[in-house]
């Protein structure tokens, strides 16, 4: 069994230099000083004391030890398991993983020259290099899209569209769904599916959902009498919820612009409903405001009927795998047919998703569905292609 802790007095060591990495250790007390090399080369790297991680860059990267550490007082230390920490740096972002690599390497290297030693440092495996390389390639993928998103941001990039919502016994457009599309210099069209997962990764999903409240606000604004407008609903995720307060906002956004705030509507999707207190509380406060909150891609996720009963959403947007399979498959049509029964009993309105033909579209209406929206209404279109009024 594995040591929880080890006791050494003054000069013990704690490895030695080219030492395969066992453990690292934390420094309860005492101190313990880290010599690298011997003889004219040697270089004293440091002293570490009580609170210190010892010896964690060989555990981190598998390569032999590249110091001495020698107790200069008597010592107690807590062992740190390879994996305790490969754990963590296994879930870290690939990024911070890429950068910690690049450091170790550095690292690494610069000893090894500062010692006058020649050949390849400890941990210069050609082949691990490679595929770590191909690792980090990836997350600099990343970064690089990142860069170029946030130009985009800058640049006028980033273009609203927006698809029409079809009020199926009416016939009228009752509102659209604001999605966002980010014309790439090389890349063309980049799917929303995509770069909204790598801004949710970093902050930038707030100034990009920022801008997408904005240019809704613009567009209904350009409609013409607010008694008239239709709605737009903007979507919304995690971070965003997290970060800045949506229903301010959107209602700040909505004033500026001069357009009630009740034209617009919050989409957020199932996933995040998992944190109800939280949704609970967004819901309330946009009810205060006349906003109206959407339930996004329902049947898709987690679809907790608890969750359900306990948050008024004002629609529910049923994900549009349902209705892809509705007229071929009996028990899907069975569910959609119990979906809509579900949402109207809650008081709330649907909206079925990705009705791409009108027999779909007469099923859903025989249902008693609200609302439909898909490519047989529309696809996402410019503002320009917005319908001044209901009709
Ligand atoms: P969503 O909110 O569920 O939006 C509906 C998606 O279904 C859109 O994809 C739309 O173009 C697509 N769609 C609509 N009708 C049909 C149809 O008849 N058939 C098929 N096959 N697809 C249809 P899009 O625009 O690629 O957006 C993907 C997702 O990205 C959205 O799913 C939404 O979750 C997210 N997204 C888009 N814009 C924003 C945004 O401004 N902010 C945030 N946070 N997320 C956004
Ligand atoms: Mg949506
Ligand atoms: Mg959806």
């Amino acid at each position: 069994m594995a040591e929880a802790r080890i006791e050494l007095g003054a000069g013990a060591v704690v490895f030695r230099e080219g030492d395969p990495p066992t453990s690292a250790f934390l420094i309860e007390s005492g101190e313990v000083e880290l010599v690298s090399g011997s003889g004219p080369t040697q270089v004293r790297l440091g002293r570490l004391g009580p609170g210190d991680l010892l010896g964690e860059m060989a555990v981190i990267d598998a390569a032999s030890r590249t110091a001495t550490a020698r107790a200069v007082s008597p010592c107690v230390l807590i062992p740190v398991a390879r994996d305790q920490l490969q754990e963590r740096i296994d879930g870290a972002d690939p990024v911070v993983r890429a950068l910690l690599r690049g450091q170790l390497q550095r690292y690494r290297s610069a000893l090894h020259r500062l010692r006058g030693l020649e050949g390849p440092a400890p941990g210069d495996d050609p082949a691990a290099l490679a595929a770590a390389r191909v690792e980090d390639g990836g997350a600099l993928d990343k970064i690089r899209l990142e860069t170029q998103l946030r130009a985009a941001l800058e640049n006028g990039g980033l273009e609203v569209r927006y698809q029409p919502i079809l009020e199926i016994a009416s016939g009228r457009i009752a509102g659209y769904e604001a999605l966002v599309r980010w014309e790439h210099p090389e890349r063309g069209v980049v799917s929303p599916a995509e770069f909204i997962r790598i801004a949710e990764e970093t902050s930038l999903i707030v100034p990009v959902g920022h801008h997408v409240f904005e240019a809704a606000c613009a567009a209904l604004a350009a409609l013409g009498p607010a008694s008239d407008l239709p709605f737009v609903a903007v979507n919304v995720s995690a971070r965003q919820l997290a970060e800045v307060d949506v229903v301010a906002t959107v209602a700040d956004c909505a004033t500026r612009a001069g357009i009630p705030p009740s034209a617009i509507k919050i989409e957020i999707t199932e996933s995040l409903t998992l944190d109800v207190e939280a949704v609970a509380a967004l819901i309330a406060r946009a009810h205060a405001r006349g906003i109206k909150v959407a339930l996004d891609d329902f049947g898709t996720g987690f679809s907790n009927l608890g969750h359900l009963h306990r948050l008024r959403f004002d629609t529910v947007k049923l994900d549009q795998g349902f209705v892809r399979q509705m007229l071929e498959a009996p028990r899907c049509h069975a569910i959609v047919q119990a979906i809509t029964t579900m949402v109207a009993a809650l008081d709330a309105d649907m909206v079925a998703e990705g009705v791409e033909t009108a027999g779909q579209l007469e099923a859903l209406r025989a249902l008693g569905c609200r609302y439909a929206q898909g490519w047989l209404i529309g696809k996402a279109e410019p503002a320009s292609a917005m319908l001044p009024a209901r009709r």
